[in-house]
């Protein structure tokens, strides 16, 4: 018969630890919920190798007293009060006295912290569950956490972790989402003894997007905010210029906690739904407020996962308010941000610790205002002046007419047909009749009339020409001049970093610009001309959703398919001789009757669909 033994208490709470702690992630987590539960207004977090080896959080809050500083690591050990409803609703800050027992069990951890009122700070550490050592040292008002070696003794968990780079860019994702959920702290994000990233703590949501997606996301969004049905919404949604490949950029919170719903997301796709291609996806940072008793409390902690009850209304008005929005926009020019990015480049160097910024804080007397001010803020900066209709959304022209109408004998696209009917002999036998719309251009061929979208087109034509050099080897690589800076966020850049030989040998020249920001220096020659910035951030959309594999060979052309894609977005105008060109190559291709984005070039409509409109055939 089996012993039945009893477990120690280091074993326990290494079993524990599991429900808290799963990665570096969690981690940092955890202890910058602490920091901001213990009222820190700067918070600064650093990691090495992805926090496998190292997490630092410094923070500026309230410390622990040094006759506390025990009990802070024993399991079920809580400063806060923790009633049943605390535990079960979303605003509570996921477990309650679990934490540092468990981040403790696992890890080798090292606290310095003072509180306020004490004139000297206190030193724990604790290795693994147990105690080391404790002292009395010279330290700033705060706490500062460092975690070492994660799951050191716990070999199969820490075998269960990803490659250092993956965790990395998880602790980035987080520190993003932290960042945006909690405006009025200021957040530095150290990695491998770089800056990522930092915010200010002025509670200006469109800054703190700024710092961290850059300029070119945040010059592109528009302020949100709805009431409706008990529920309220505030927050900003990217124009679709910023549409990205995934649905990461769709940033959800609820009751200031981040999370992810299924419900949410679709809610906001529809309302885009005029907007987005297909496979392309809203950038959103929405900001929720919501009864705790109306969300699915069923949730465990860690996941981000939420269900909303009686959803249906609510999606309704959701759905509805982005939609108007989007609406309303067309007609605004964009609204800049002022800061020129010079500025953001020699604010990088001097950002405070936690220490000194309550410090600096008060010397500038800056007033943090409330959390209410925090979209109207934003709401100020995109104030429009009335203009006269802007240019509709490329996108949207195209999807509209590219649906036929029903009951229409609408065009018939070419591949339905079975005979060939396009080919480089047919050339003497089409005319060019006209173009409509600016966009169609109507050309007479044999018993047909074919009608060809220009854009399209063009793409397609431009698409084959670039990958047939790759197929060939033929690359070359064009200067970008000025270069172009991009700024990654953590997932972007663990992309770029691993496929950063892809694209060198893709003709893309690309280099380190300091902190999370790179320029690029060249692009392949066929790409060049095009929004580099804007298709190289696609590219690593698709790449982090899906990762590629497969041969060096085939993973560039995969890449290569990618930028094409993203680059080759037609939206010239082109004279009827440069048509007639495009045409001309268009009809040599192996199947001109698809852009590379799957929407037809070429639709038709044979004579005998025209005479049976006009019923002079009838059948
Ligand atoms: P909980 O946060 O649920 O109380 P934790 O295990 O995370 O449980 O923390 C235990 C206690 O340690 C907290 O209640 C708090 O008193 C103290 N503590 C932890 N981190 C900090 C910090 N950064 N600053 C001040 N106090 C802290
Ligand atoms: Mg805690």
């Amino acid at each position: 018969m089996a012993e039945i033994n009893i477990l120690d208490h280091q074993t326990i709470d290494k079993i524990a630890a599991g429900e808290v702690v799963e990665r570096p992630a969690s981690v940092v987590k955890e202890l910058v919920e602490n920091a901001i539960d213990a009222g820190a207004d700067a918070i600064t977090v650093e990691i090495k190798d992805g926090g496998i080896s190292l997490i630092r959080v410094t923070d500026n809050g309230g410390g622990i007293e040094k006759s506390q500083v025990g009990n802070a690591f024993l399991r079920h050990a809580t400063s806060k009060i923790s009633s049943v409803q605390d535990l079960t609703s979303l605003v509570s800050l996921g477990f309650r006295g679990e934490a540092l027992a468990s981040i403790a069990a696992v890890s080798m951890v090292e606290m310095i912290s003072k509180t306020p009122e004490d004139l000297t700070g206190i030193r724990y550490v604790i290795e693994g569950g147990v105690p080391k050592e404790k002292e009395e040292i010279g330290a700033p008002t705060g706490t500062t956490m460092i975690v070492r070696n994660l799951f050191y003794n716990t070999p199969p968990r820490k075998k269960f972790l990803k490659q250092p780079q993956t965790e990395g860019s998880y602790v980035a994702d987080l520190m993003e989402h932290l960042a945006m959920s909690n405006p009025r702290v200021a957040f530095k994000f150290v990695f491998h003894g770089q800056t990522r990233f930092y915010t200010t703590g002025n509670n200006d949501l469109k800054e703190i997007i700024y710092r961290i997606y850059g300029r070119e996301i945040a010059k592109e969004l528009i302020p949100f905010e709805k009431e409706a049905d008990g529920v309220r919404v505030a927050g900003l949604l990217g124009k679709p210029v910023i549409n990205r490949s995934n649905r990461n950029y769709e940033i959800f919170y609820i009751n200031g906690r981040y999370i992810r719903s299924t419900l949410l997301s679709r809610a906001v796709e529809e309302g885009y739904r005029e907007y987005l291609m297909q496979h392309k996806f809203p950038f959103c940072v929405l900001h929720f407020q919501i009864d705790t008793d109306r969300l699915d409390v069923n949730v465990h902690p860690t996941k981000m996962e939420v269900r909303i009850a009686d959803g249906s209304s609510f999606y309704e008005a959701v759905k509805q308010a982005v939609y108007d929005t989007l609406h309303r926009q067309e007609m605004i020019p964009q609204a800049l941000l002022s800061e020129e990015p010079g500025e953001k480049q020699t604010v990088r160097q001097s950002v405070p610790e936690p220490f000194e910024h309550r410090r600096i804080q008060e010397a500038l007397s800056v007033r943090a205002p409330a959390i209410e001010e925090i979209y109207q803020k934003s709401r100020r900066t995109a104030e429009p002046a009335e203009k006269p209709a802007a240019e509709p959304v490329e996108t949207s022209v195209e999807r509209q007419n590219f649906s036929p109408s029903e009951g229409e004998p609408a065009g018939v696209q070419m591949e339905l047909f079975d005979d060939r009917l396009l080919s480089v002999k047919a050339r003497e036998q089409y005319e060019i009749l006209g173009q409509l719309f600016e966009t169609y251009w109507l050309i007479a061929y044999q018993d047909k009339l074919l009608i060809i979208d220009q854009h399209a087109a063009h793409e397609k034509v431009k698409y084959e020409r670039f990958m047939k050099r790759f197929y060939e080897h033929d690359i070359v690589s064009q200067a970008v001049n000025p270069p172009m800076v991009v700024t990654l966020n953590g997932k972007e850049r663990e992309c770029y970093l691993h496929h950063a030989q892809d694209f060198a040998a893709l003709g893309f020249v690309i280099e380190e610009f300091g902190g999370s920001d790179y320029a690029i220096r060249g692009v392949p020659m066929d790409l060049y001309g095009y929004e580099e910035e804007q298709f190289f951030y696609e590219i690593l959309d698709e790449l982090a959703e899906e990762s590629v594999t497969g041969t060096p060979e085939s993973i560039r052309i995969r890449i290569a398919t990618m930028a094409c894609k993203a680059a080759v977005k037609g939206n010239t105008r082109l004279s009827r001789e440069e048509v007639q060109k495009l045409i001309d190559e268009l009809l040599t291709l192996e199947n001109p009757y698809h852009c590379p984005h799957g929407r037809p070039t070429i639709i038709s409509m044979s004579k005998y669909e025209i005479e049976k409109k006009f019923k002079r055939i009838v059948t």
